[in-house]
C-alpha cells in the first residue's frame, strides 16, 4: 500500500500533468486564436498586427491572445492612468488605448521612435492617439525624473513593462513608487522562451542566454517583495502581474 507521502506525491504529480496538458500542442494554441481571439479582435488591432508581421523584428510584438487579455484586464480594473515601457510598433499600446476611457492616458516610452511611427497611423485612425503621450528615449531617466518631481507617486493604475529585461529590477524599484496601492504592474516575458527551466548548458540563442539570468533574478525577487501580491500567467511568453498592496 502506498504511504501518505507517496499518495501526496502522486496527487502533486497528477496536478502537474493537468497543467502541462493545458496547452499540449500548437494546434490548441491555434484553436484559442481562431475561436476566441481573431473573431473578436478590433479591426485596427488586426491591421496593426498584419502590418507588424511584415517587419523584420516582428518576433517582439505582443501576441494577439495577450492583447486580448490586457484589454480585458484594463477594463475590469477601470484603469485610466497607465504607462508602457517598450512600445515597438504599438500592438499592446493600441490594445491599451482602445480599452481605456476617452480621457484615459498612456505614458509610452521607447528608445526607438521609428517603429512607433510605423504603427502610429493605425492608432490615429482608431481615434485613440490623444490618449498616448510618447517619449522617445530610455525609460529609466524618465522614471527617475518623475520620482524626483514627487507628484507622480502612487498615480498609475496600470504599468506594462515590455522592454530591456536586464533593467526590469531597476524599473521595479521605481515603478513600485509610481503605481498606486491596489494598482498593477505587468512584467512581460517572464518565462523567457522557456529558457528559465533550460539546462545550464542548453544551446540557447545568444540574446536568450544573456537575458535569462536577469529574468530569473526578477522571478526570484518578485515573490519575496512584501509590497506586492503576484500572479505569473503562461500567456504569451509569460506575464507576471504584481498588485501593489502597500
Ligand atoms: N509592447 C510591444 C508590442 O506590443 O509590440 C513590444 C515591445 S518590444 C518586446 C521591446 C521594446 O523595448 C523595443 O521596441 C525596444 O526599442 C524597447 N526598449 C529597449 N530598451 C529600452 C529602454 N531602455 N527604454 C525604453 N524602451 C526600450
Ligand atoms: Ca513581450
Amino acid at each position: 500500500m502506498a504511504s501518505n507521502n507517496e499518495q501526496q506525491n502522486q496527487a502533486g504529480r497528477h496536478q502537474e500533468v493537468g497543467h502541462k496538458s493545458l496547452l499540449q500542442s500548437d494546434a490548441l494554441y491555434q484553436y484559442i486564436l481562431e475561436t476566441s481571439v481573431y473573431p473578436t479582435e478590433p479591426e485596427p488591432m488586426k491591421e496593426l498586427r498584419e502590418l507588424t508581421a511584415k517587419h523584420p523584428w516582428n518576433i517582439m510584438t505582443t501576441s494577439a491572445d495577450e492583447g486580448q487579455f490586457l484589454s480585458m484586464l484594463l477594463k475590469l480594473m477601470n484603469a485610466k492612468n497607465t504607462m508602457e515601457i517598450g512600445v515597438y510598433t504599438g500592438y499592446s499600446l493600441l490594445a491599451t488605448a482602445l480599452a481605456l476611457p476617452d480621457d484615459g492616458k498612456i505614458l509610452a516610452m521607447d528608445i526607438n521612435r521609428e517603429n512607433y511611427e510605423l504603427g502610429l497611423p493605425v492608432i490615429q485612425k482608431a481615434g485613440v492617439a490623444h490618449k498616448v503621450d510618447f517619449r522617445e528615449g530610455p525609460a529609466l531617466p524618465v522614471l527617475d525624473q518623475m520620482i524626483a518631481e514627487g507628484k507622480y507617486h502612487g498615480t498609475f493604475d496600470f504599468i506594462f513593462v515590455d522592454a530591456d529585461k536586464d533593467n526590469y529590477l531597476n524599473y521595479h524599484k521605481r515603478l513600485i513608487e509610481l503605481v498606486k496601492v491596489g494598482g498593477l504592474i505587468g512584467y512581460d516575458n517572464t518565462l523567457w522562451n522557456g529558457s528559465v527551466v533550460a539546462a545550464p548548458d542548453a544551446p540557447l540563442r545568444k540574446y536568450v542566454k544573456y537575458y535569462r539570468d536577469f529574468v530569473m533574478e526578477l522571478n526570484k525577487a518578485l515573490p519575496a517583495d512584501p509590497r506586492i501580491e503576484i500572479c505569473m500567467l503562461p500567456v504569451g511568453d509569460g506575464i507576471t502581474l504584481c498588485r501593489r498592496i502597500k
